[in-house]
């Protein structure tokens, strides 16, 4: 008894010390990683100095349309971005896109560093941006324009923050850090896709490559519009559905009847009704009907979104197409949420039949705690820079992108731009204040990253 007490007091004081150790050392590494070394100094120097440089290059890219169906304009910038990465030592491969899909495809680029020939050192980061836009060929908005605004550092232009300014800051961040020596190991990727804003079906195929790329990544970086002190560790998935709904064709002076039933708008009314009673509710759980048309007859024509019925009050209803979506911020809960809406389904009035369709169109980024942890360190470069404490947007409030695709593979965060407003709109502007800020803190973060 008394050796176990001795024990326990030695083992204590121990402890104790060992835990002031840690304590000491996380101070001094918290104190350390929110300043910069001599070394981070010295690449923040020469994104600086290349600067001005970086704005030509942004408005020389800007200045190129690549709306998603310009197919030769996203090329067209997929050129540019190779003939760079290509001076940086990276090897680029074009990723063509079936015909018949009728988007550009993606650049894929890829550089190991330094002599570990058997690439097992260093970190593998996936680097991601978009080269096409909203704005087509015949849109008004075309060019780069800059303003008296914010002292001059106001400009707009299609795509200029959604996503030319992340790309840019992608290359000159990667100039700093490689013309300067600073990588020493590990491996980057950089994927560029070229239908962001309207992704090529089949979803499977438009994104198989990415998939690949992420799944032999540690982490995953995606370099969309950011702010000041926000990043996305999180984003709702989304999913289609469709309801079809069938009951008995007949004199509406005998529904109700044994022979008859409730007919099939009744029945699709029960069901909607029950969903909104009994699936919502779960936090970050939405589905919305978007569209429904009933009665003897339907049809859908071929967009998916346009429908002609005809029916007579006198007749019980037939059919009813309802479709829908569905937005989650995990798959359990989207499994979930689609189980009940079965359930809910499958239990018919009389004499109906009714079955519910899924399909699949983003998957969720859910906020695991490696990507808070990829933020936090984010977070400290930015404080090191000036910037204050990055926190995560509410993954309920944003939407899905390309970064959704990778997220169930790999670490993932997003929102690594620089920031303006207007985005999808003829008024989209950018603060080249912040494209200098975000490049200087992605080079940072990189060269933290890629030495640890
Ligand atoms: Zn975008």
């Amino acid at each position: 008894m008394r050796i176990v007490q001795q024990r326990s007091v030695i083992s204590l004081q121990i402890m104790s010390i060992i835990f002031s150790l840690m304590a000491t050392s996380s101070l001094f590494s918290e104190t350390k990683l929110q300043e910069l070394s001599i070394i981070e100094q010295q690449i923040v120097d020469s994104v600086d100095l290349s600067f001005a440089a970086e704005v030509k290059f942004l408005e020389k890219i800007v200045n190129i349309n690549s709306g998603t169906r310009n197919k030769k304009g996203v090329k067209a910038v997929a050129d540019v971005f190779m003939n760079e990465f290509s001076q940086l030592g990276f090897n680029n491969q074009w990723l063509e896109m079936p015909a018949d899909m009728d988007r550009a495809g993606h650049l894929l680029s890829e550089q190991t560093f330094g002599s570990d020939t058997h690439n097992n050192k260093g970190k593998k980061l996936l680097l991601m941006g978009h080269i096409d836009t909203v704005f087509p060929t015949d849109s008004p908005f075309q060019t780069f324009t800059r303003t008296d605004e914010l002292d001059g550092h106001k400009v707009l232009g299609p795509g200029i923050t959604d996503m030319k300014d992340g790309d840019t800051v992608i290359l000159y961040a990667l100039k700093a850090l490689i013309n300067g020596g600073y990588i020493k190991q590990g491996t980057i990727s950089i994927f560029f896709t070229g239908d962001e804003e309207s992704a090529g079906k089949p979803i499977s195929i438009s994104r198989g490559e990415l998939i690949k790329v992420a799944k032999r990544s540690d982490l995953a970086l995606n370099f969309e519009s950011g702010s000041p002190d926000k990043a996305v560790v999180g984003r709702r998935g989304s999913s289609n559905w469709k309801l079809t709904v069938s009951g008995k064709r007949a004199h509406s002076s005998i529904i109700f009847s044994e022979n008859v039933g409730a007919g099939a708008i009744f029945e699709t009314s029960r069901i909607l009704n029950e969903f909104y009673q009994t699936v919502r509710g779960e936090h970050g759980l939405t589905f919305n009907p978007g569209v429904i048309s009933g009665g003897t007859f339907v049809s859908e024509a071929e967009d998916g979104a346009t429908f002609e019925s005809f029916g007579k009050t006198n007749v019980v209803a037939q059919k009813v197409i309802v479709k829908g979506g569905l937005r989650f911020l995990n798959e359990d809960q989207k499994e979930r949420a689609r189980i009940k809406m079965r359930e809910i389904v499958n239990n018919n009035r009389p004499l109906t039949q009714a079955i519910i369709e899924f399909e699949d169109s983003y998957t969720a980024m859910t906020a695991t705690v490696e990507n808070y942890a990829a933020m936090a360190k984010l977070s400290d470069v930015g404080i090191a820079l000036g910037m204050p404490e990055l926190t995560a947007y509410d993954p309920t409030k944003r939407g899905a992108a390309d970064i959704s695709f990778v997220a169930p593979y790999v670490t993932s965060l997003d929102a690594l731009g620089a920031w303006g407003g207007n985005g999808h709109t003829p008024n989209e502007w950018l603060d080249l204040r912040t494209l200098n800020l975000s490049t200087k803190r992605a080079a940072v973060y990189l060269y933290r990253l890629l030495n640890e």
